[in-house]
């Protein structure tokens, strides 16, 4: 299973840049892994898959780790596909399914980037780690440095939900609280770089960890027979989950491995989810530009979400523009009632970045956007227990036992 990876490509102007060396962007701009899929079309099949480990390694010919030594892995078991009737007869849609990557190590889609940057760093003989995170990219990068034996720093904004503040410590990095949003806390991982000797994380500011959001892509695909849903709801923040599935789409179809009319160019709709809170690419999508202004003031509860400024904000709108999709924007208010109703509809736990996917759904199918036929696909990108402030926030209290009204409950 080797690596069909070739070149680094500037996203903003096409340059090519070594694969085999540490490169971080270029023109303040991210850079992309690309392969050779001429070859690749060639010699490899997707029947291929069937014998391997239901993990997203399995798609190595597609990923930059040259040497399987290298991988750095948690055990990243594909994630359920799954049909979700009650919740989707409430949205007034015939096929609802979740993507419920609340089933990765530590608890977020974010180990799928990780693995990939870190496995590649460690290749690339990094030795220390360093990044700012709005909540779960944090544990995640000190989880798997962890398991790469290597050295991580981790800044945060000190109002990060409790879980995200401790599981950094929890996996051994050095934690930092930030009086600021995640692009201050970028600023000190920028500023440290040089005196430290740390290795920026930063979403798309290394081109790995958009690789590892790709196989949520290529599994997604694959799990549907190598067709593609009619629409996907995506909560976006830094936008490497978005991206990253657009470039699966793409590579999949210069493999020659998709069905049908997908196979002849037809794309999924994307909608960029975001909280009115903090909605930098809703604002550039609405006003017809390209690049988005900074947020000011970003607050919202859906810390994922909370990225004031993302530096892949073009390859965001391009994609989501290409797809005929959307960028829509929903009241914050609405957001931890919508993560306890689809929570409570069927069993999974919901975290509050999806919960502005569903309100989004909602007004969609209202508005006639989303046809009830339409096959939709919404990622649940984290788990809900790793927001406990959320979830503790509405519950009403209870009566002490002997005092218990019963037929009030
Ligand atoms: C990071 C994060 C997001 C945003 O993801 P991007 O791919 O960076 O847009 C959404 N949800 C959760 C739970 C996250 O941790």
């Amino acid at each position: 299973m080797a690596s069909y990876a070739t070149w680094l490509e500037s996203s903003i102007d096409g340059t090519r840049l070594e694969l085999d060396r540490l490169q971080s962007m270029h023109a303040g701009r991210p850079l992309l892994v690309r392969y050779d899929l001429e070859r690749a079309r060639r010699e490899v099949r997707r029947e291929v898959l069937a014998g391997r480990e239901r993990d997203l390694w399995r798609y190595g010919e597609l990923l930059p780790v040259q040497r399987r030594e290298n991988i750095v892995s948690l055990g990243e078991q594909a994630t359920p596909l799954l049909a979700c009737p009650r919740l989707g007869a409430q949205l007034g849609l015939e096929h609802l399914t979740i993507k419920d990557e609340s089933h990765l190590p530590t608890g977020s889609f974010k180990s799928r980037g990780m693995a990939l940057a870190v496995s590649r760093a460690k290749e690339l003989g990094v030795t220390r780690l360093a990044l700012p995170t709005a909540g779960n990219a944090g544990g995640a990068a000190a989880a798997y440095a962890a398991r790469a034996g290597l050295e991580c720093y981790v800044f945060m904004p000190k109002d990060t939900p409790l879980v995200n503040r401790l599981e950094a410590g929890l996996h051994g990095a050095k934690a930092f609280l930030v009086d600021g949003l995640i692009d201050d806390c970028g600023k000190v991982v920028r500023e440290g770089a040089e005196a430290m000797g740390w290795f920026d994380l930063s979403t798309l500011k290394e081109p790995y960890r958009l690789e590892g959001k790709k196989t949520m892509g290529l599994e997604l695909c694959e799990q549907l027979d190598w067709t593609l849903p009619d629409v996907i709801l995506y909560p976006t923040g830094g936008g490497t989950g978005l991206v990253g599935m657009w470039k699966a789409f793409d590579e999949l179809a210069r493999l020659g491995w998709l069905e049908g009319e997908w196979a002849d160019g037809r794309r999924p709709r994307l909608f960029a989810c975001q909280s009115a809170g903090c909605a930098p690419i809703v604002r550039a999508f609405d006003a017809g530009e390209r690049h988005a202004l900074r947020f000011e003031n970003a607050a919202t509860v859906a810390s994922g979400l909370r990225v004031p400024a993302a530096v892949g904000d073009f390859l965001i709108l391009d994609a989501v523009r290409a797809s005929g999709g959307q960028a829509r924007a929903v009241a914050e208010e609405r957001l931890l009632p919508w993560m306890f109703r689809a929570s409570s509809a069927e069993g999974l736990g919901i975290c509050p970045e999806t919960a502005a996917c569903f309100a989004v759904l909602e007004d969609l199918v209202n508005e006639g956007v989303v046809s009830p036929e339409s096959r939709v696909v919404v990622w649940n990108t984290g788990a809900a227990q790793k927001y406990v402030e959320a979830l503790e926030a509405p519950l009403p209290e209870l009566p002490a036992l002997g005092d218990i009204d019963w037929a009030a409950l």
